[in-house]
Order: structure tokens, then C-alpha cells, then sequence
């Protein structure tokens, strides 16, 4: 094979000549570094290859390779409690190797190639399978079973296939197909641009529970959905997507640091093997997968990583579990795309983004979804993908957050003037959406509590008119409003400061059961069910929101999980303490 030369070195992105026998998407091997990058486009014998390291010291002439593979991801056991960067090397190799700087060129298997583990074979010799069926399972770690499955696109007869310890890259099984024999392993490889195929797409039906209350019971994400989470810094972006990744009742979480600050990974992973699974009671770090290319790393390699992220995420859908997928942020990977093109000397679109912008990021979160696996049996597994974006300045018309909300289904407006106000999480709950609530609040009255759309529907509809009533304020005054309206306002406020608001670094606080949702709603909106009945009897507001009773509906959110009766509770008290309002006005009047 011909080896290319470089011409033209223009920060991540190098032009080589002499390429003829290499084809666009394949990666190569740069300089006698061996830096890695992928081509991502081909005019005659020429490449433009972005390159996934430092290139400051790269110069004309220096060789360039192509490994006549396009990139891809290694995918089997050792995924789990991983961190890698966005092209997929581990990192806590890659500092054991070269310190905490990522050097140049270091050369390192995604999988470690030494470990063994424990292969159970589930299928015995002379079995048939097809692409996606599961030979066998590996115990990864105490939450994790790794389904070992044939490739997809493979089919034939089990020749042979054994029990014992292996690494990645030994042959546990031989598969007998029409041209041959296949030795399969532990580990496959896929390439990341390329979606895993499934048997079917089936519409997202079940929620994913997350324990945040305005997610859950307003705006919520169903398994194998999309949604999106925009709001300017510090609006709680980063805290809404950990919260995400630590809670929702999923079986595995990939979690993509893309582009953001390097802090926030080890926040990650300082935290995540303290947490508690709700579910299972095991560290939260052991169904998780971390991809890191922070803010510090090269901007190639973060355009890379959400690839690298939700085909590891396709990969475990693939083996019937439902997964989630959280990137932070979107618009730092849009921002490489951005560069890679503009370095290409492609016709800019809008603020300077390829045209391609849109069609990528759809490209992205159509791999999210509600599967049929491929395989012989009837398995089914969920890939839930949501986005970060940081709109510049927290204008939502930019073209990112623009292109992402004609594609995602849920939209989850961070709203700054509430961040300021510490109202957390900054949800904004008169401009956020769910196109997924009504099947979700159905599952939700099927599965936890009958009343639950109802109320769902009481309480957005006040938050509503509340905004109408501060509106009618600004006009004319508080007290130019009837003791109802001003019940409504206060209902609401409550509403917002026991219900909504919710403390992400409160034990007790950060994760509600949706049974604790409900009965927590139930018990906001009951009093102003009871307040209403004291104002008709003559009762004067200020004594009904002067009841010592509301201080245990603003500390409801803080009842653990094993005495939510207490919640319950709180009903009787509000009507004993309003009854007997209400007595002591017809004793007045009598
Ligand atoms: P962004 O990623 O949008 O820049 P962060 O997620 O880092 O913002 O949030 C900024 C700060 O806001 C956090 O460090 C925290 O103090 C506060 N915050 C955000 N969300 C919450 C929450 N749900 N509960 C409590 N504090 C929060
Ligand atoms: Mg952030």
C-alpha cells in the first residue's frame, strides 16, 4: 500500500496526499507519533483526516496510514465502571502510561486485554443462532450481567462452545457458517458512525422514573425517548443530567462529558461509587460507563465521543436492558463540528454551523428508542438519549438548541431568573414540554395511583393561572384581588417552593418515588381544596394560611420513603384544623 504524506497541518484537521487506496471514514495513522484520527473526507488522492490528538508539532512530509477500518468501539466485558475518552482508551491507563496529560500517540486497548472472566454458556453445541442471540453470560460486576451475543449479521450452527475463564480476545465459542468457521469472543467491535441494527422499532410506552418531581409528574421522558435540556451556565444543566444519571430506574447509564470542564467528571466520579442505587442498594458506579473529553482535551476527539457513547449504549439495549444516555453538553460537540468544518472550508450556515448540523444531530438521537433486539427470542430494550445545550447567552433561538427541539420529544427549559432565585431545579414549568406525558401519566394511573393525571392536571393549570394573576397584580395591585385569586396565588407558591422545588444534594430531598410524587401533590392541592371551603363559610384567608398545619406540607418532601403514611397523614390534620376554623366563624356569627 502506498503510504500518504502530509501536506497541510491546520490544528486538528491535517491534509494528506497519496491517499488513493484509503476510503473516507477509515482511521490512520499519523506521523511516525502514530497520532490516530479518522478521514472525513476524500477528494481524489487527497484526505482530510481530523485528527484526535495534539497535531502543534505535526509538519509537512510525515507519513500517514490507513488502518483500512473505519472507528470503532470495543464492546464486552470491562465496560462497566469504565472511564474512557471520546475515542474510546481508557483513562486511568492512558495516566498510568503517560502521567495526566494525555500525550501523544498513546497506543492503548479500549478492553483490558489480561483480565479474565467467568464465561457461562447458556447455548451448547449444535444450536443454531442468528446475529443478536445470547451464547452465554459473564457476572461483570454484583449489578451487571454482560450478555455475550453473536454479532449481528452472522448466522450458522454452534460448533463448539465452552465454560470457562477467558479474556476478551480468546475464542469461547466456534460458529460454523456458509463460508466457514467464526471463532466468537467475548469482546465484538463496532464501528461508531453506524447504528446497531434491531428487529423492529415499538413506540416508547413505560416512563423512566428519575425521583424528580417537575420530570416525573409534568414533564416526563419515557423509556427509549429523547429529550433536551437547554439553559444558559449555571442554570443547573450539569446537576439536572448527574441527577439523571444517578436515579433513573434504568439499568445502565452512559454518560458522555463532552466538551465541558474536566471538574465535573471527577465530581462524577468522586460521587457516583458513594450513591446508592434506590433499586438495587449497590454503588450507582456499577451500571455506568463515563466518557471524558472535557474542555482540556482535543476538540476532534469530542465530535467522536457521543458516537462512541451511544453505540456502547446500543450495544447493552441490544442485550434486552433499557439504558440511558446523557451528553453534556451537545453544543460543545456542535462547536467541533463547527470547527472541523470550518476548517474544511465548507460553505457556513447559520452562525458559522455546517448545514449538516440538523441531519447529524438527528442522525444522533434517532438511535435512541423502544427495540425489538435482533436475535431469536423475543427481547425487547430501551435506549433513552438526553441532551445538554448550552445556547450562548441562554437565547433559545440559536441554531443548536433550534435544530434540537424539531427532533427531541421532551424539552426541559432551564430557565435563569429561577436558577437565580435558587429555585431548583430551574425547570421552567410554563414552557417546558413532554410529547410523552400522556402515555406516561396513563402508566402512572395504571401502575401507582389512579387520581394521578388528574392531579397532574390541577397543578399545571394552576401554575397557569398564576402567571395570568401576577400579570393582573402588575396592573392593579394584590389587593385588588378576590381572597380566592389570592388563595390561588398562595396555593401556587406552595405549589412551586414544597412541590417543584427540589435539592439535588438533600439525601432525603434529591429522589422521590412516584408514590411519594403523588401523595405529595395530593396533599398541596387538598389544602387548597379545604382552604376554598373555609373562604365559603366566611372564613378569612389570613387565618387559613396563618394554620400551623402548612408547615408539614412544606417539610412533606423531606419524609423518607419507608414512612410515606406520614404524608397521607397530613390530609386528616389540614381538615381537622380547617373544620374547626370554620366552627369557631359560625360560633362568631351564631
Ligand atoms: P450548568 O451545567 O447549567 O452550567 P450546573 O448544573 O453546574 O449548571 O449548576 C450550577 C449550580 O447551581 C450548582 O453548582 C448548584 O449549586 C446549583 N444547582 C443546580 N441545580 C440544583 C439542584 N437541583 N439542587 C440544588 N442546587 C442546584
Ligand atoms: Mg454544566
Amino acid at each position: 500500500m502506498e503510504i500518504g504524506r502530509v501536506v497541510k497541518v491546520s490544528g486538528p484537521l491535517v491534509v494528506a496526499e497519496n491517499m488513493q487506496d484509503a476510503r473516507i471514514y477509515d482511521v490512520v495513522s499519523v506521523s511516525e507519533k502514530n497520532l490516530i484520527g479518522e478521514i472525513i473526507e476524500m477528494r481524489g488522492d487527497m484526505a482530510s483526516i481530523q485528527v484526535y490528538e495534539e497535531t502543534s508539532m505535526l509538519g509537512p512530509g510525515e507519513p500517514v496510514t490507513s488502518r483500512g477500518e473505519p472507528l470503532s468501539v470495543e464492546l464486552g466485558p470491562g465496560l462497566v465502571e469504565a472511564m474512557f475518552d471520546g475515542i474510546q482508551r481508557p483513562l486511568d491507563k492512558i495516566r498510568d502510561e503517560v502521567g495526566d496529560f494525555i500525550e501523544r500517540g498513546v497506543s492503548v486497548h479500549a478492553l483490558d486485554r489480561s483480565r479474565k472472566w467467568t464465561f457461562n454458556p447458556t447455548m451448547k453445541a449444535g444450536d443454531a443462532v442468528v446475529g443478536g442471540d445470547i451464547i452465554g453470560t459473564v457476572q461483570e460486576n454484583e449489578v451487571v450481567e454482560h450478555r455475550i451475543l453473536v454479532p449481528p449479521r452472522m448466522s450458522g450452527t454452534l460448533k463448539s462452545i465452552t465454560a470457562g475463564e477467558y479474556t476478551v480476545d480468546q475464542t469461547v465459542a466456534v460458529l460454523q457458517t456458509d463460508k466457514g468457521e467464526e471463532p466468537l469472543m467475548l469482546m465484538q467491535k463496532w464501528p461508531v458512525r453506524v447504528q446497531r441494527p434491531s428487529k423492529a422499532k415499538l413506540s416508547p410506552e413505560r416512563p423512566m422514573i428519575t425521583g424528580l418531581r417537575t420530570v416525573d409528574t409534568f414533564f416526563p421522558v419515557a423509556k427509549g425517548g429523547t429529550a433536551c435540556v437547554p439553559g444558559p451556565f449555571g442554570s443547573g444543566k450539569t446537576v439536572v443530567q448527574h441527577q439523571l444519571a444517578k436515579y433513573s430506574d434504568v439499568d445502565l447509564v452512559v454518560y458522555v462529558g463532552c466538551g465541558e470542564r474536566g471538574n465535573e467528571m471527577t465530581d462524577v466520579l468522586n460521587e457516583f461509587p458513594e450513591l446508592k442505587d434506590p433499586r438495587t442498594g449497590q454503588s450507582l458506579m456499577k451500571r455506568t460507563v463515563l466518557i471524558a473529553n472535557t474542555s482540556n482535551m482535543p476538540v476532534a476527539a469530542r465530535e467522536a465521543s457521543i458516537y462512541t457513547g451511544i453505540t456502547i449504549a446500543e450495544y447493552f439495549r441490544d442485550m434486552g436492558y433499557s439504558v440511558a444516555l446523557m451528553a453534556d453538553s451537545s453544543s460543545r460537540w456542535a462547536e467541533a463540528l463547527r470547527e472541523m468544518s470550518g476548517r474544511l472550508e465548507e460553505m457556513p450556515g447559520e452562525e458559522g454551523y455546517p448545514a449538516y448540523l440538523g441531519s447529524r444531530l438527528a442522525e444522533f438521537y434517532e438511535r435512541a428508542g423502544h427495540v425489538q433486539t435482533l436475535g431469536s427470542d423475543e427481547r425487547t430494550g430501551t435506549l433513552t438519549a438526553i441532551g445538554a445545550v448550552s445556547p450562548p447567552g441562554g437565547d433559545l433561538s440559536e441554531p443548536v438548541t433550534q435544530a434540537t427541539l424539531r427532533i427531541v420529544k421532551v424539552f426541559w427549559g432551564l430557565d435563569a431568573n429561577l436558577a437565580y432565585a435558587r429555585h431548583f431545579p430551574a425547570i421552567n414549568w410554563l414552557n417546558s414540554y413532554s410529547l410523552y406525558a400522556d402515555t406516561v401519566t396513563s402508566w402512572i394511573q395504571a401502575n401507582v395511583k389512579e387520581d394521578h393525571g388528574d392531579l397532574r392536571l390541577r397543578a399545571l393549570t394552576l401554575l397557569q393561572e398564576e402567571a395570568n394573576l401576577i400579570e393582573i397584580v402588575r396592573l392593579v395591585g394584590y389587593d385588588a384581588l378576590s381572597e380566592r385569586d389570592q388563595l390561588k396565588l398562595e396555593l401556587a407558591k406552595s405549589m412551586r417552593e414544597d412541590y417543584l422545588q427540589q435539592d439535588s444534594f438533600n439525601d432525603l430531598d434529591s429522589y422521590a418515588s412516584l408514590n411519594k410524587q403523588n401523595k405529595m401533590l395530593n396533599a398541596v392541592l387538598h389544602f387548597g381544596d379545604a382552604a376554598g371551603r373555609a373562604l365559603d363559610e366566611g372564613v378569612y384567608l389570613k387565618k387559613v394560611l396563618a394554620l400551623p398545619v402548612r408547615d408539614a406540607i412544606a417539610r412533606a418532601k423531606l419524609t423518607p420513603e419507608t414512612e410515606l403514611d406520614r404524608i397521607d397523614a397530613i390530609n386528616g390534620e389540614v381538615d381537622k384544623a380547617i373544620d374547626e376554623l370554620i366552627k369557631q366563624e359560625v360560633r362568631v356569627h351564631a
